[in-house]
């Protein structure tokens, strides 16, 4: 059976063992003669599922009692609208910060339902760095503070999140959740499509503070407003139940190797290996300011671009995958999330020490 290390920005690599264990209960899951896919969503096989992927992500993430945690589909990118639908209602006015291409996004939709201010850009810069973000930038009358921890394409993330006082929080993490530890209750809202850290795409997981939730005006439509999903236990429709299955099992092999804590240990020492290569070599050289850098995504060039080509070529030969960076911005680019081992990133070394070798003049 082929396997390679897949550096795709989303979706992206799982973990094997938790692919063998969705092959193995395929057909039949704990003996019911179903599949997972084939249960209905309020079974109690599937209840214990659903419940069982809530409590999981809870403890790892160490959620509050008073954060409801919502399965929801259509993407990070409906979260873009469900946000001010849902919270932009009492001021009608929100700050963002604008760190690339995923914010601006956010921003464009929250301008059609309320007045959006920028308080700080990174974009004179190519959004290669974060921007600094102090307390007085903040309109203490927004009904929310919106950033994007980690920014996948431009391969940056806040390492410091703004103090926003009473205005809450809300943050995009689709990225970087689960990569690192952090302090949910420093956040209103945060939100992150599935297919990078957490599992398969269709599914998006909302971590809510109760108080944000039942504000959405009367024409909100029933599936985009929070209170919705929070009275049902994300069981209003139909969920995306194969895929919150296997979002269960993501959790239960984080779990199993120590959770967050060991998860991001391996991450930083992951992006230090590609990062001590990168700076150190005279061919290939990152467009990120150092004090940005993510360590889940990232881009790195050369000095001829005519060469992106053939790297990409060469490193697919190899079994290093989906190397090509975002159209936007060029070069190549590693996402190197939870479910990379670090011999992957040390195959990608090898190959890059290798390919700098033979084209270096
Ligand atoms: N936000 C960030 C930071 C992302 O990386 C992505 C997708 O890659 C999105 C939002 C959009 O997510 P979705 O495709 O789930 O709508």
């Amino acid at each position: 059976m082929k396997r390679v290390y897949n550096f795709a920005a989303g979706p992206s690599m799982l973990p094997l063992t938790v692919l063998e264990k969705v092959q193995q209960e395929l057909l039949s899951y704990q003996d019911s003669g179903m599949s997972v896919m084939e249960l209905s969503h309020r079974s109690g096989l599937y209840t214990e599922v659903i419940r069982g992927a809530e409590q999981l992500l809870r403890d790892l993430m160490n959620i509050p009692e008073n954060y409801k945690v919502l399965f929801i589909q259509g993407g990070a990118s409906q979260q873009f609208a469900m946000i001010p639908m849902n919270l932009l209602v009492k001021s009608g006015k929100a700050d963002f910060v604008n760190t690339g291409s995923w914010s601006k996004k956010a921003i464009k939709e929250a301008k059609k339902f309320g007045e959006v201010r920028v308080i700080a850009t990174s974009e004179d810069e190519n959004f290669t760095y974060i921007p600094k973000v102090d307390s007085t930038m903040i309109d203490p009358e927004a009904d929310y503070v919106h950033i994007t921890t980690n920014n996948t394409i431009e391969g940056t993330a806040f390492r410091d999140f703004p103090d926003t006082g009473n205005v809450p929080l809300v943050a995009d993490m689709s990225s970087n959740i689960l990569s690192e530890e952090i302090d949910v209750s420093k956040f209103a809202l945060i939100y992150a499509g599935a297919q990078k850290n957490i599992g398969p795409a269709g599914l998006t997981v909302v971590i809510i503070r109760e108080d944000l939730i039942g504000h959405a005006e009367e024409t909100c439509p029933t599936m985009l407003d929070y209170k919705t999903h929070s009275e049902s236990g994300s069981l209003y429709n139909t969920p995306p139940t194969f895929a919150i299955y296997m979002a269960k099992l993501v959790f239960d092999w984080l779990s199993d190797h120590g959770g967050i804590k060991a998860m991001q240990k391996v991450n930083e020492e992951k992006a230090r290996v590609l990062y001590n290569y990168i700076d150190g070599s005279k061919f290939f050289s990152s467009p990120v300011r150092k004090d940005s850098r993510s360590i889940m995504n990232i881009p790195f060039v050369i000095p001829n671009r005519e060469l992106d080509t053939a790297f990409v070529k060469q490193a697919q030969a190899k079994g290093l995958e989906t190397l090509k960076g975002h159209r936007s911005v060029g070069g190549m680019r590693a996402s190197i999330y939870n479910a990379m081992p670090l011999e992957g990133v040390q195959a990608l070394v090898d190959f890059m020490r290798e390919f700098e070798e033979e084209h270096i003049l």
